[in-house]
């Protein structure tokens, strides 16, 4: 099973990890993680399944701390499991999801999911909101510096 666990993040994500989801709850979302890291073995597995089609995930284990710079979080709702965003209106393929700092349009990214994904834009992370394959507005990862050294 892939990690659910904020221990499992680089530390140069797990705080902006944390402040994503204490800006979900303080616009008003509760939400649930649904996985931090992922194995290669798992990563395969979800490329097969056609959840993901990278190989290159920012959940597999990033040098050198072996740990993710991605978090799936996932609105939670009392009494329920969570709602995944494939019951609700989806996305259509052939429409721009626009730039990174460009405003999401909520015309394509509903609620609870575009609060999800703002708030993880307003602390700095790239949200999965912002590419088609899949859709994955639940996605947040570390955007690091090409001249970071890392
Ligand atoms: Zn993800």
């Amino acid at each position: 099973m892939p990690s659910k666990s904020l221990d499992d993040l680089t530390p140069e994500f797990r705080p902006l990890a944390e402040a994503w989801i204490a800006e979900c709850r303080a616009r008003g979302v509760e939400v649930c993680i649904v996985t931090t890291l992922r194995t290669l073995e798992e990563e395969q597995e979800k490329v097969r399944l056609k959840f993901s089609s990278t190989l290159k995930s920012k959940h597999l284990p990033q040098p050198p701390s072996g740990k993710s710079d991605a978090m799936d979080l996932a609105p939670y709702v009392k009494g329920t499991h969570n709602i995944n965003w494939d019951a609700g209106p989806g996305w259509r393929k052939d429409e721009d999801p626009g730039k990174p700092g460009t405003p999401l349009d909520r015309k394509h990214v509903f609620e609870p999911w575009a609060t999800v994904a703002e708030a993880a834009e307003s602390v700095g992370l790239l949200s999965g909101a912002r590419w088609h394959k899949p859709f994955d507005p639940g996605h947040g990862q570390l955007i690091r510096s090409p001249h970071s050294g890392q």
